[in-house]
C-alpha cells in the first residue's frame, strides 16, 4: 500500500477520504482534523485535559502540543480501581513527563472518601453510569476551580456514534444535548466548556496515531466495564463504515444538526443545594452518591 500523497509507503488507508497515507502525511490528515475542531469553535486559552492513560486521551494531549493556541494542563482521576487505576496513572505521569508537562492528579478516596468499587457496591445504578457521572463531575469541578476555559476529552468518532446509538436504543434523549464537539460553558451554573478535538477521527486513526507517535498508553480495559453494550453497537458500526466509509462522519454530523435545531434552553438545570455544581435535582448525584458511601 503506497501513500496517496507522496508514494511512499503507507501505514493507514482513510476510508471516507479514500486516500492512503504514511505515517508524515497521516500526521498532517489527522492535525488538520483536530483543527477542524479547534479553528470551528474558536477553542484556546487554557485546555485542561482529561488523561486516563488509554490511547484516546493520551493521543488528545499530544495532538494538543501542536497548536500554540491552548495552554494544557493534563489532569489523572483515580479512582481506586486496583492495579488498572495504578497503571493508568503511571502511564499517564510517563506520557507527560515525556512531553514535558506536569500532571494535576486526583485522588478519588483520599478526597471524597471513597474509590469506586466501594461506591458501586452500595449504589444500585450500573457502576459504569455512576464512574462515568463522577468523573465528570470532578473534571468540570476541577476546571472551574482552576479557571481552566476548556475540559478537554479523548472521546472519539466511534466513541460517539456509538454512544448516541445506545442512548437512543435506550430511549435516554437527555444526552441530545450534548453532541456537539464543544460545548458553551454555562456560568451560571458553574458548567466549563467541554471540547472532544477527536471527534472526526475513528478508533482506528487513533489507534495508529498513537502507535506511529510511539505515544506511552496503557491498553488494558477497566476490569468493571466488561462487555459493555456500546462495545457490540461499536464493532456493528465499524463493520458498516467497512462497506460505507462516510457512515460514521455522517451519523455524526446529523447528531450535531439535530442539537441544533432542538430547543436547548436549560428549563431543569439548577445548582445543587449541597456543592453549588450544575444538577436538575436538588442536590446532584455526586453528593448523593459519596454521602451514602460516607465521603465528603
Ligand atoms: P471513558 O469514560 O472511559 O470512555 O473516557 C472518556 C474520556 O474521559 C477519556 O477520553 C478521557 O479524556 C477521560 N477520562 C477517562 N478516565 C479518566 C480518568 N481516570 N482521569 C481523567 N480523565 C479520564
Ligand atoms: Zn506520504
Ligand atoms: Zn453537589
Amino acid at each position: 500500500m503506497q501513500c496517496s500523497s507522496c508514494g511512499r509507503s503507507a501505514v493507514i488507508h482513510v476510508g471516507w477520504k479514500g486516500k492512503n497515507y504514511c505515517e508524515h502525511h497521516f500526521k498532517r490528515y489527522f492535525l488538520g482534523q483536530v483543527s477542524k475542531v479547534l479553528y470551528k469553535y474558536d477553542v484556546g486559552g487554557k485546555v485542561m485535559v482529561a488523561l486516563s492513560g488509554g490511547k484516546d486521551s493520551s493521543t488528545c494531549l499530544e495532538a494538543l502540543t501542536h497548536f500554540d493556541e491552548v495552554e494544557l494542563h493534563p489532569l489523572y482521576i483515580d479512582l481506586g480501581i486496583g492495579e488498572y487505576s495504578e497503571e493508568s496513572l503511571d502511564t499517564s505521569e510517563s506520557l507527560c513527563d515525556a512531553l514535558g508537562l506536569d500532571l494535576e492528579v486526583i485522588d478519588l478516596e483520599d478526597e471524597y472518601g471513597a474509590a469506586v468499587p466501594e461506591i458501586s457496591e452500595r449504589e444500585s445504578g450500573k457502576v459504569c453510569g455512576i464512574c462515568g457521572m463522577i468523573k465528570r463531575y470532578l473534571m468540570n469541578r476541577h476546571a472551574y476551580e482552576n479557571g481552566y476555559d476548556y475540559v478537554a476529552t479523548g472521546h472519539n468518532l466511534s466513541d460517539e456514534v456509538s454512544s448516541n446509538f445506545n442512548n437512543l436504543a435506550n430511549v435516554y434523549l437527555t444526552p441530545f444535548r450534548g453532541l456537539k464537539p464543544v460545548l458553551e460553558e454555562k456560568e451560571e451554573y458553574r458548567l466549563v466548556a467541554r471540547a472532544k478535538p477527536l471527534y472526526f477521527l475513528k478508533d482506528k486513526e487513533c489507534k495508529v496515531y498513537a502507535e506511529t507517535n510511539d505515544l506511552i498508553h496503557y491498553g488494558a480495559e477497566c476490569p468493571l466495564s466488561r462487555g459493555s453494550p456500546t462495545n457490540e453497537l461499536k464493532e456493528w458500526l465499524h463493520k458498516l463504515s467497512d462497506a460505507k466509509p462516510k457512515v460514521l462522519r455522517n451519523f455524526a454530523k446529523s447528531f450535531m444538526r439535530i442539537e441544533e435545531r432542538m430547543d436547548t434552553n436549560h428549563d431543569d438545570m439548577g445548582r445543587c443545594e449541597n456543592c453549588g455544581y450544575a444538577t436538575a435535582t436538588k442536590v446532584c448525584r455526586f453528593c448523593r452518591v459519596l454521602d451514602m458511601a460516607g465521603g465528603g
